[in-house]
């Protein structure tokens, strides 16, 4: 009897404590995507501001009305402070990328933290705004990165489709086919607009809008994901 009062006891500890505050459980699990009813997709670009393709990416985004999520290196924002600023002010989303895209399983917490806060000061010089989510270089998760991002205050967000964008081996054809094989409701899609292949990339955005428009897809920046996940659990 007392041991059953016992588990009672905890199981409705634990029920209240999740009612409470559903999302303590998991806040630095990363995220890769959100299960929603609703035909919603969030497109991010990583390694930029790029002062070649990170422009035409915007004005294609523009064109659209498409808002997205810019996960951002500091060191290109230091580099290129106007282009950083003309993702500001197209009205998407900021994301911290770290600072040199180092190999997180070489460096210590102490390193980690420094890259995000590093980076975290490089937007908030250019643009004013403080960044809240957090994506590690190559989607890299050690104890010392979990620590550091969460002594940081930052999400962790990572993705749920990966076109390889990166690939200099992949066509536009090829990362427009790998996207609409595996998108779903909640997906969070993985492009760069800073790298090696970016040509291709932007090549495949407008296709890529235009064929998920078509399916009754809506874009949202990460923000706004994970709202939706907030209001239809
Ligand atoms: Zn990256």
């Amino acid at each position: 009897m007392l041991r059953r009062t016992f588990l009672w006891v905890l199981g409705a500890t634990l029920f209240v404590s999740q009612w409470l505050c559903p999302l303590s459980a998991s806040a630095y699990e990363p995220i890769h995507r959100i299960d929603t009813r609703h035909k919603v997709v969030a497109l991010t670009f990583d390694d930029g501001p790029d002062p070649v393709y990170t422009p035409l990416i915007l004005e294609t985004l523009h064109k659209n009305h498409v808002p997205a999520t810019f996960f951002v290196l500091g060191s290109q924002v230091d580099k290129y402070p106007k282009v950083m600023q003309w993702i500001e002010k197209a009205g998407h989303e900021i994301g911290n990328h770290g600072y040199h895209h180092y190999d997180l399983n070489k460096l210590t917490e102490q390193e980690v933290y420094d890259e995000i806060k590093q980076t975290e000061k490089s937007i908030l010089r250019t643009t004013g705004i403080l960044a809240q989510h957090y994506r590690p270089p190559g989607g890299v998760i050690t104890h010392d990165v979990m620590n550091a991002v969460q002594t940081s205050g930052y999400d962790i967000i990572h993705w749920s489709v990966d076109p390889r964008d990166w690939s200099l081996a992949r066509t536009s054809a090829a990362i427009v086919n790998s996207v609409k094989k595996n998108v779903n409701s909640g997906d969070i899609v993985l492009f760069h607009d800073g790298g090696l292949n970016q040509k291709q990339t932007l090549a495949a955005l407008q296709q890529l809008i235009t064929d998920l428009r078509s399916q009754g897809y809506r874009f949202v920046t990460v923000s706004e994901l994970l709202d939706e996940f907030d209001s239809n659990g």
